[in-house]
């Protein structure tokens, strides 16, 4: 069935993914809005060639220079224009693809507009799980994963009973260092960090899989996309990124879903549920990957995994403290001002810091979410 679609965040990795996609076999959706933080010669790029009847852009200085060089389009900016594009009344599908905690705003919107949501961000669900949980109950909204491990769990729950569920097995790719030492990871560089073995993606989410944070925040995610509690909820390194994830049930069956690694596959089917599609991403031979090993997440190596999951189980107000600490730290060591192994560290050392609030609001999170980037910030700067 066709359906006018929504893309928060088009000028990202998984935007241009979306966008891929859609090229390929979605074209009898229509492409309803799109949006970008700021890269406006990007986001004029995708107007000319989609002519969307929307697009926003976060960056307030840059509304007029894309309203000057755009007809035809309407233009909307900043904060509320990515509400607004969310909570479009002709959108069917609002894919939110924005990185970091400020994915959070777009995806409020859509939930209270009883949205059908396909959803990349992880930290808006990270941060403010329990609040984003109460609202889609309230308003009638969905969410679809987008992200693979949770597309994959998503696609091994389908058709049965989840009371019996035993267990939710994550895969970890391990990211660029797996086969590093402790001692080896002092000497990382940000191109080594920025140089993931088995999927394209963006450099925060990159930087994340090589501290393993992001299969901590997957955790989190898991936890309140499922309604799991975390004790039923397991990870395992799987280098080579076929397997995505995996349900055990109490039966001792184990479900996996496969496939090459591509993002596009997720989007695809975060898109077109509960429908599939032929044409976007090339079948998987399974003779020619031949092996396919599973082994321990070493938690003293991947310090940010096992901090993650201590912040998931204390819940409260320390998910959204650890998320904003990570979110400078990796932005510091991108900018190369503080080495790969401190990112850890630091977020340790703020999580200490942090007075929690056993059930924050949305405003105390948006709170302390500023309060604690700052914080970070200072104590990197010394
Ligand atoms: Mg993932």
């Amino acid at each position: 069935m066709a359906k006018n679609i929504v893309i928060i965040g088009s000028t990202g990795s998984i935007g241009k993914s979306t966008l891929d996609v859609f090229d390929k076999v979605l074209k009898d959706y229509t492409l309803l809005g799109i949006s970008a933080n700021e890269n406006v010669e990007e986001l004029k790029k995708q107007i000319k060639k989609y002519s969307p009847k929307y697009a926003a852009i976060m960056d307030k200085t840059k509304e007029k220079e894309l309203k000057d060089a755009t007809h035809g389009t309407k233009i909307l900016s900043g904060y509320q224009g990515l509400a607004q594009l969310a909570s479009l009344k002709e959108a069917d599908i609002v894919l939110i693809s924005v990185v970091g905690a400020v994915g959070l705003i777009p995806l409020m919107a859509a939930i209270k507009a009883g949205k059908r949501i396909a959803l990349a961000n992880k930290e808006s669900l990270i941060i403010a799980g329990d609040v984003v949980k109460a609202a889609v109950e309230k308003y009638g909204a969905e969410i679809i994963p987008v992200d693979s491990e949770h597309s994959a769990i998503f696609q091994c729950l389908h058709g049965n009973k989840k009371e019996q569920v035993k267990r939710l097995i994550i895969t970890a790719s391990g990211g660029a260092f797996k086969n590093h030492t402790l001692a080896q990871l002092k000497k990382v560089t940000v191109t080594q960090a920025l140089n993931h073995p088995t999927w394209k993606m963006g450099k925060k989410i990159t930087v994340d899989s090589g501290t393993l944070m992001n299969k901590g925040l997957e955790v989190i995610e898991a936890h309140y996309l499922f309604d799991m509690p975390y004790e039923k909820i397991s990870v395992v390194i799987h280098p080579q990124s076929i397997v995505h994830s995996m349900v055990e049930y109490v039966d001792g069956a184990v479900i996996a879903q496969l496939s090459n690694p591509d993002m596009r596959l997720a989007i695809l089917y975060a898109l077109t549920y509960p429908d599939r599609r032929t044409g976007v991403i090339p079948p998987l031979d399974l003779v020619k990957t031949r092996t396919l090993e599973f082994c321990e997440v070493d938690l003293e190596k991947y310090k940010a995994f096992a901090l993650a999951i201590k912040a998931g189980k204390e819940g409260g107000s320390m998910p959204a403290c650890m998320n904003a600490a990570n979110e400078i730290a990796v932005k510091n060591f991108i900018e190369g001002k503080i080495p790969f192994i401190k990112i850890a560290e630091y977020v340790e050392k703020v999580m200490k810091k942090h007075v929690k609030i056993k059930t924050p609001t949305l405003e105390d999170i948006l709170k302390i979410d500023l309060k604690v980037r700052h914080i970070t910030q200072e104590l990197i700067n010394g």
